[in-house]
């Protein structure tokens, strides 16, 4: 179940092992897990996996920041 349906996603193969989540280790295996991922030019790769309110807290936090700087952009013109 969970193989057909990363195939499906692109083809990345996860096996039917429990993901945890890389900040609170809670583990992601009902609610699936969010990646946070970064493949830089020099070759290094480095991520995240995070459960939904790990994911949804870096989320927040990001959004939170654009705003601040969106604002703060404003605020100079
Ligand atoms: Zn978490």
């Amino acid at each position: 179940m969970e193989l057909e349906g990363d195939l499906a996603n692109g083809g990345a193969i996860q096996l039917k092992k429990t993901v945890l989540c890389d900040v609170c280790g809670a583990s992601t295996a009902e609610t699936g897990h969010g990646v946070l991922q970064a493949q830089w030019r020099d070759g290094e790769c480095e991520g995240l996996r995070l459960c939904k309110a790990c994911f949804g807290y870096a989320m927040a936090t990001l959004r939170r920041e654009h705003e601040a700087r969106h604002l703060f952009d404003e605020g100079e013109q």
